[in-house]
């Protein structure tokens, strides 16, 4: 058995979802537009993301990563890094938000996790620019796309959002908290509820007996 874990960033490695709140302080106007068509599925994330990220100027981007250093991290992720180490699972972040700012969150963190795909910000123009390898299928970052380069059919998916919807609904199992909790119920499918990974750890603990 070798499965590997997808886990979201914002709002799940993070308590709060911080790139909500960054698009909210850099882009207010267009956040409040974009948002609430984003989360009622009326407008795709990639285009959401495109307009919300391209209206913030590019001389923002370095307070964005300053701001990254007050996000704090969900309880019990390190422990959940040492149980899969003890396991061999490797955990791979996927996220919808800023490769900054993961990478200034997790900080030495990122030395533990197998991989990390989220939007590259591109700051050379005014205003920022999106940039992602696996941006495809109306997503900034096509989760299932990233899941299925790693071609592991035995996955588990944890996330918080709408981001992780698509990746949710095809994985084996899933870790949902917050509104991915009430879009998964919408739709009748079966997930485990979480808000602290040392909830996610004794349940993986209790599954792999
Ligand atoms: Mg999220």
């Amino acid at each position: 058995m070798s499965p590997i874990i997808f886990c979201d960033f914002d709002g799940t490695i993070t308590l709060e979802d911080t790139f909500i709140s960054t698009v909210e302080r850099f882009a207010p106007d267009v956040a409040r537009r974009v948002l609430p068509q984003i989360y009622d599925l009326s407008l795709s994330l990639q285009e959401g993301v495109h307009q919300m990220l391209e209206a913030i100027p590019s001389a923002d981007y370095p307070e964005i990563l300053k701001l990254a250093a007050t996000y704090q991290i969900r309880p019990g992720f390190v422990e959940l890094l040492d149980f899969l180490d003890e396991r061999d699972v490797p955990l791979v972040v996927v996220s919808g938000g800023i490769q900054g700012v993961v990478e200034a969150v997790l900080g030495e963190l990122r030395q533990r996790v197998q991989g990390i795909h989220a939007v590259q910000l591109q700051t050379h123009g005014t205003y920022c620019s999106p940039d992602s390898e696996f941006e495809g299928a109306g997503e900034m970052v096509n989760k299932l796309a990233v899941i299925e380069h790693y071609g592991e059919p035995d996955w588990i998916l944890i996330g918080d959002s709408v981001t992780d919807l698509k990746a949710a609904l095809a994985a084996p199992r899933v870790f949902a908290r917050d509104r991915l909790c009430g879009y998964l119920t919408q739709r009748g499918v079966t997930y485990e509820p979480f808000e602290t990974f040392t909830q996610v750890r004794d349940r993986l603990a209790q599954l792999w007996t």
